[in-house]
């Protein structure tokens, strides 16, 4: 996953050529600024490689789900369906819109189940937020094809999973928007920041006026002679962070390469050991292969494997303990706990969140553990942690 692992000259050249100039701001200074201008280019490139029509960067993955929910039109008393096996941010996106999350039930993809959702509807829903978790996808055609069927809004969260496509179709363009997160351990990273991809001109013009104060960016080099046709806030990237991406972004063909090849060695090297399964892939040929997921019969003994393996020197993500990617340990959720009062707060009948119960999810969950890939792993390096997963299953 991380393409902090392959930082070296090109990012180098292209923070250089920002700090030459002086110009961190993406927009106007054009005298200045010799010609450079990162966060555009970076723009154009997400959205050439993703064959998305238009692409806009913000300040971090959840400004980018937040400018996102704005411009689809997703706000005050909305429910949105999202997954409860996500980074805390997606939620926190809806709460922040003052629309409520409404968390349904996952599988063995470990993204959303297109066959539950009809359960989590009612009046109110107003769109779906399908997660596509650890670098592979959901049954995003299905999930598409109910929000179709039923009117809602399809909105992808992709943070985790950029460069993965369905049947040749890149994650985040079968919604009406999708999201890319470029933190600092993501696939690609540029220190803090976050894309939106969309294919329809509207949405794209509002995410490019909501991350920049309501700015329609019509007003020449005058910034103050920009019109602002809707509130908006600053969810801006700076050009020293889009220069770092733009380099990074260069090399995403390499990344996923090279996680594939890495991935496979060990998947293949596991697939005779008895106990263990493999997360469903709707498309195997487009997981970009950031993190091996597995399944073991029970919770006990996914719990014996997770402490086994890291005694062998592979510790792995048991996401079902972790405090920020699962439900079961969001207890500030829960008990609402914020610093202030916040809008969703005012939805009549808010979601029982303390007493709900997903059990096909918690059943999921509590059996999966998650290997990371990396990229500078050498070829001795994988023969020695499969040596070491044996070791680690006793076998
Ligand atoms: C990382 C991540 C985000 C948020 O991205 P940031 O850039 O860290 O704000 C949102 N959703 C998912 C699934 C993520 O993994």
């Amino acid at each position: 996953m991380p393409g902090f692992e392959l930082f070296g000259d090109e990012e180098r050249k292209e923070v250089n050529d920002v700090l030459e100039t002086g110009v961190l701001f993406r927009y106007g200074f054009e005298g200045a600024r010799n010609g450079h201008f990162k966060a555009l280019e970076f723009e154009k490139k997400l959205a050439d490689i993703t064959g998305a029509a238009f692409s806009h960067l913000c300040s971090s993955g959840t400004a980018a789900l937040s400018t996102a929910l704005a411009a689809c039109g997703i706000g005050a008393g909305d429910e949105v369906i999202v997954p409860p096996f996500t980074f805390v941010a997606t939620f926190e996106a809806v709460i922040h819109a003052g629309a409520i999350p409404v968390f349904a039930d996952i599988d063995e993809t470990l993204c959303l189940n297109p066959d539950r959702l009809e359960n989590f509807i009612t009046p109110r829903t107003k769109a779906v937020v399908p997660v596509h978790m650890c670098g592979s996808m959901a049954r995003i055609d299905e999930i598409k094809a109910f929000c179709d069927q039923k009117g809602l809004i399809l909105l992808e969260d992709a943070c985790q999973s950029l460069g993965a496509t369905y049947q040749g179709r890149h994650l985040g363009t079968f919604g009406m928007a999708g999201c890319f997160s470029f933190d600092a351990v993501k696939t690609v990273t540029c220190g803090e920041g976050g894309g939106i991809i969309t294919n329809t001109r509207e949405v794209y013009d509002r995410c490019d006026q909501y991350a920049d104060h309501g700015h329609d960016h019509l007003g020449g080099p005058d910034r103050g002679a920009d019109d602002h046709p809707i509130i908006g806030t600053n969810f801006r990237i700076s050009e020293l962070n889009a220069a770092v991406g733009l380099a990074q972004l260069n090399k995403l063909d390499k990344i996923v390469e090279t996680q594939r090849k890495h991935k496979a060695a060990i998947k293949d090297a596991m697939a005779d050991i008895g106990d263990v399964t493999f997360r469903y892939l709707p498309d195997p040929f487009g997981d970009s292969a950031t993190f091996l997921s597995f399944f073991l019969p029970t919770e006990n003994r996914a719990r014996e494997i997770a402490k086994s393996l890291a005694e062998n020197g592979v510790p792995c993500p048991y996401w079902y303990d972790n405090n920020w990617h699962y439900f079961k340990k969001w207890h500030h959720l829960k008990e609402l706990k914020r610093s202030a009062p916040l809008a969703f707060e005012l939805a009549k009948d808010l979601p029982d969140y303390k007493n709900l119960v997903l059990e096909d999810t918690e059943n999921i969950m509590k059996r999966t553990i998650s290997m990371q890939i990396m990229l500078s792993w050498t070829q001795e390096d994988i023969d020695q942690r499969i040596k070491a997963i044996f070791k680690a299953f006793k076998i």
